[in-house]
């Protein structure tokens, strides 16, 4: 199959699996993610109409989507990995949308650099739903006062993204991370991704990350 195909499969699945819980078939964001994958692959995307990007990875993110910002003025770039407080200034300057507010000193750098007059970009806290402890994310216990602190700097957070346990049934992740969402009164679900965006998408993610399944096997890990 080439990525044409790919990228009309898996945009179909996602409307049927939305339908398929009574969501309207555009409720559901498609993120591409990008990280590692060929250049030749991005072109292709892009000539199909991907305009929505994952990056893992802020340097990375830069040396691929700089430049292609002026090209493609409706990209939006999301941030899905860790990001360093070092590393907020160009993540705030190249993102739209970075999904991976997870600790308190992230939270003051990001609430810094807004009073020293960057626009943010939007924000999700990421929550590590399966509490390991090599995984990034807020654990959930401590997630209402992550949301308080946010408040209290006047950072607008728009919603939640988790990465489940790699050998969990994910269904119960997706289903706890709605759980807070709601609870918060949070409308933006990122989950799902490759293996899983159509359980995801059942349980209301509202953005679903898919790397593989769209641009084929990454050339590493990560
Ligand atoms: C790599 C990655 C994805 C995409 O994973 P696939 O299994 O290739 O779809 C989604 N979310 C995050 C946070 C990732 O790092």
């Amino acid at each position: 199959m080439d990525i044409n195909q790919r990228i009309a499969e898996i945009t179909d699945r996602i409307k049927q699996a939305a339908q398929a819980v009574n969501r309207p078939a555009d409720d559901v964001t498609l993120v591409a993610v990008s990280k590692v994958q060929p250049e030749d692959r991005i072109e292709a995307a892009l000539a199909a109409g991907l305009r929505v990007f994952g990056e893992n990875r802020v340097q990375e993110a830069q040396g691929r989507w700089a430049a292609r910002r002026a090209v493609y003025p409706d990209l939006a770039l999301h941030l899905i990995g860790p990001l360093q407080s070092n590393k907020a200034e160009d993540a705030v300057a190249l993102f739209d949308v970075i999904e991976t507010v997870d600790r308190p000193k992230l939270v003051e750098t990001l609430a810094k650099l807004a009073q020293a007059g960057h626009k943010l970009p939007k924000l999700l806290v990421q929550v590590n739903t399966g509490e390991e402890e090599q995984k990034a994310g807020v654990a959930p216990g401590d997630l209402p006062a992550l949301l308080d602190l946010c408040a209290e700097h006047q950072l607008a957070i728009e919603g939640l993204m988790c990465i489940p346990p790699e050998h969990e049934e994910p269904a119960m992740h997706f289903a706890l991370l709605a759980k807070l969402a709601m609870r918060h009164g949070l409308s933006v679900l990122s989950m799902g991704m490759s293996s899983d965006f159509e359980t995801a998408i059942s349980f209301g993610a509202t953005h679903v990350r898919v790397g593989s399944a769209l641009f084929g096997e990454r050339a590493s890990s990560d």
